[in-house]
């Protein structure tokens, strides 16, 4: 096993990893940039080393930094969380070329399903269902027509390079074809340095369902079930579910077998995520994760397997601790991403928390790295933390929810706790009859 590990991150999910790590005997090294020095990852880690001035770009992307503090601190393996490098194949390279083990998948994996266009040919030929459209990018405005004319309108054209929802654009008839290309090409363009296309049916009223896989170097692989993440604001997750509110459990151990299936073949190590969007029954790929995902506690709560330290024994060569047999899935559990932002505008809210008490209780996790007196940066992501709730029912998670966030005390900043209290009143939640259009439509009504 690993006696060191760097955690390439910042945020509730340094410190999630800095747990498990701890509870596995292993000491942690927190990096941090100069705006995180009073940080809590930075506080409870083992060791820190600053790596850079406040912009990600210079610190928590700064790649030789980042090899530098394993030096220093002879760090023998790097957890890189979720953002940033984790999805880094070169930085994978670069740490293997080291010496360091890259907590995660191959670079090889990685690289493969980080081109979208090479994910979904791929998927394909493992068996998994994906969505019509063009089976490669599209070269020409020409050939996207005729791949328009084949699958119908609307069609989504994509950014290969995608991530975040960026580089996405709807095209609902030939009319809109040359705007949304121009403007999805541009889009792509800046935000990836690669403005290579492809083109989906656009899905009406699907929902996003996820399913988790983990492998290990032994041959061994399972799946964890589904998350259903079809809350959503601009293609950005909200709130998750586990179980999906629309699967039975045939359809769960049917798209599971599938997805593990399909890793068993690829040869794949370590966690990933396998995205589907879910219509009329049928579940259409759309991409795979190959990391940890923000919101893998509600996997953690119906299972009760702790992801991270099943990630850590693969890396460090162990057979995980489990077999598909030994998976149950007991109960239903919510996450809602409580974020420093206002809840009616979204716009980011960062400033000095004045007061933090997160709830308790049965069935209650709070994964954060907020504290009373702690200064929001303004450079990063606007999470602040997870509330995380699980019960023996929907309704019994439910219940728990709606006073968990009436316990919650963010003062200071805005948050996205309003919201969430709407949430969880309104009808087509509470029978968990949503798609991932809804959570749109609702803020529009209530705007
Ligand atoms: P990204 O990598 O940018 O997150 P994804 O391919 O994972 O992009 O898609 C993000 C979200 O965009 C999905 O969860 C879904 O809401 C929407 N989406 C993606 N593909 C389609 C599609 N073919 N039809 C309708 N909505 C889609």
């Amino acid at each position: 096993m690993f006696e060191k590990v760097l955690i390439a991150n910042r945020g509730e999910i340094a410190l999630r990893i800095h747990r498990a790590c701890r509870e596995m005997g292993i000491s942690t090294v927190a990096v941090h940039s100069t705006a995180d020095a009073n940080a809590m990852h930075v506080r409870l880690a083992n060791e820190s080393v600053c790596i850079g001035p406040a912009p990600a770009n210079e610190s928590y992307l700064n790649i030789p930094a980042i090899i530098s503090a394993c030096e220093i601190t002879g760090a023998d393996a790097v957890h890189p969380g979720y953002g940033f490098l984790s999805e880094n194949a070169r930085f994978a390279e670069i740490l293997e070329a080291h010496g360091i083990t890259f907590i995660g998948p191959t670079s090889e994996h990685i690289r493969l399903m980080g081109d979208k266009i090479q994910a979904k040919i791929t998927a394909k030929s493992l068996g998994i269902p994906v969505v019509p459209g063009s089976d490669g990018a599209i070269t020409t405005d020409e050939q996207a027509y005729k791949v328009a004319e084949e699958t119908g309108y609307p069609v989504l054209v994509k950014a290969a390079a995608g991530g975040g929802g960026r580089g996405m654009k709807v095209a609902n008839s030939r009319e809109e074809m040359s705007s949304a290309l121009s403007t999805a090409r541009a889009e792509a363009k800046a935000a990836f340095g690669d403005d290579s296309l492809y083109m989906e049916k656009y899905l009406g009223q699907p929902r996003h369902i996820e399913v988790q896989v983990i492998c290990d170097a032994h041959g061994n692989v399972a799946h964890l079930g589904e998350r259903d993440c079809s809350l959503q604001r601009r293609h950005q997750k909200v709130l998750e579910e586990c179980p999906s509110p629309a699967l039975n459990a045939e359809q769960r151990d049917k798209i599971g077998g599938i997805v593990a299936n399909a890793m068993r073949k690829l040869g794949y190590l370590g966690v990933g995520t396998v995205e589907f969007l879910f219509e009329n029954g049928e579940f259409f790929f759309i991409e795979m994760n190959t990391r940890l995902q923000v919101e893998h506690p509600i996997t953690e709560a119906v299972t009760g397997i702790d992801i991270v330290r099943e990630q850590i024994r693969i890396a460090a060569g162990l057979e995980m601790s489990f077999s598909q047999k030994d998976v149950s899935f007991v109960g239903h559990a919510i996450e809602c991403r409580i974020n420093a932002e206002d809840p009616k505008t979204f716009t980011p809210s960062p400033g000095t928390i004045k007061d933090f008490h997160t709830p308790g209780g049965l069935g209650v996790r709070v994964d954060s790295a907020a504290y009373q007196g702690y200064k929001i940066p303004p450079y990063y992501d606007s999470l602040i933390g997870k509330l995380v709730v699980h019960g023996r029912s929907r309704n019994e998670c439910l219940m728990r929810l709606r006073r968990s966030l009436h316990e919650f005390v963010v003062d200071g900043v805005k948050t996205t706790i309003p919201l969430f209290n709407d949430l969880v009143n309104e009808p087509d939640f509470i029978n968990g009859d949503y798609h991932i259009h809804w959570l749109e439509n609702f803020l529009k009504e209530h705007s």
